[in-house]
Parts: C-alpha cells; structure tokens; sequence
C-alpha cells in the first residue's frame, strides 16, 4: 500500500465530476487501499478518489460513533439521499467541517442531520449505509467531493471574502498542488 499526495484546492481533478467506475479489478483493489492508507495517515474521516488524483466515484470513510461503534468502509458509485437542510445559520462551534484539500481551515456549514447512501462494494456487492449527525455529514462531504464541488463551495458568502483570501494567501488556486500525509506538516 501507498500514501498517495492529497491534491490541494485549484488542482482541477476536484472541480471536475468523477466518473462511474466500471471495472473491478486489481488496480481498484489498490486503489481503494491507498485511500484507506492515505486517509489514515492524514488523518482524516473520509477520503475521495478525486483527491488523491483520481477521477473515480469512490469514497472511504472511518468514524467512530459517541457508543464507540466504528463505522469503517469504501463505497463505489454512491448515490446519496439526505434529509431537509436547515435554513439557519451554521453554528461555529458544532457545525465547522474542514477538508484535506483546503488543508489547515475550518469552516461552519449546515449540512442534512440524516443521509442514507447505496452502492457498491469492491466485490460488487450492493450496500445501504444509513446515518445521522457527523456521519452524515462525512458522506455528504465526500460525496460533494465526486461532483467536484468542495465544502467551501458551499459556504455562506459571508465566509467568502476570507476563503479567497486563504487561497491567495496559500498560494492554492493553481494546479498541481498537493501535500504528502507523513510527510509535509500539515493540519486538517
Ligand atoms: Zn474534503
């Protein structure tokens, strides 16, 4: 297994839509086991295929439930259904969410309080995950991420001017940016 680089906002691998997958081979086993290995390492609670370079629809995600529950898996060609979205304004302290591709920020952002996902496992085999709260919120997130949109994307344009001024800052906004987890120091 790989640490595969994180691509950083700007790389337009994630700002493109990700294409279905269609073969299940070696080379996705692989793949999928970078992600974790990737994901780990960050660390982070999910990992798209967009964000290490690859145009695919797949996700892996870790979380650990308040009842230390271990919520941990990949799923390929997902499709998502949430709840309803409130109105309200996020709150700072229990609504930030921050991403390995806009590594080192936190934003708030409300999201669905409830989100079920379907797909496929590696070996084909359909899946049905269903979630709530944080969890919901990493699948929402992820998969966000193969429709090439990121959680700043999304913000409301009150916390625009400040995003434009981190990608400036940072230098992001370019392509071909991207940070190594282990070995560039990075938060997230
Ligand atoms: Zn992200």
């Amino acid at each position: 297994m790989t640490i595969r680089p994180i691509c950083i906002s700007g790389n337009p691998v994630l700002h493109t839509p990700a294409a279905e997958v269609t073969v299940f081979d070696d080379e996705l086993r692989t793949l999928v086991a970078d992600m974790f290995e990737t994901m780990d390492e960050a660390p982070g609670v999910g990992l798209a295929a967009p964000q290490i370079g690859v145009a695919k629809r797949i996700f892996t995600y870790t979380w650990t439930e308040d009842d230390g529950t271990l919520k941990r898996g990949v799923v390929i060609n997902p499709v998502l259904e949430i709840g309803a979205i409130s109105a309200e304004e996020p709150d700072e302290e229990s609504e930030s969410e921050g991403c390995l591709s806009f590594p080192g920020y936190r934003f708030p952002l409300k999201r669905a309080l409830t989100a079920t996902v379907t797909g496929v496992d590696l070996e084909q085999n359909p899946l049905g995950i269903e979630a709530e709260g944080w969890f919901a919120r990493i699948f929402q997130h992820e998969y966000d991420h193969l429709d090439g949109i990121l959680y700043v994307d999304k913000l409301n344009d009150e916390f625009q001017p400040e995003v434009l001024e981190i990608k400036e800052d940072e230098g992001w906004g370019v392509d071909g940016l991207s940070w190594l987890p282990g070995r560039d120091d990075l938060d997230a």
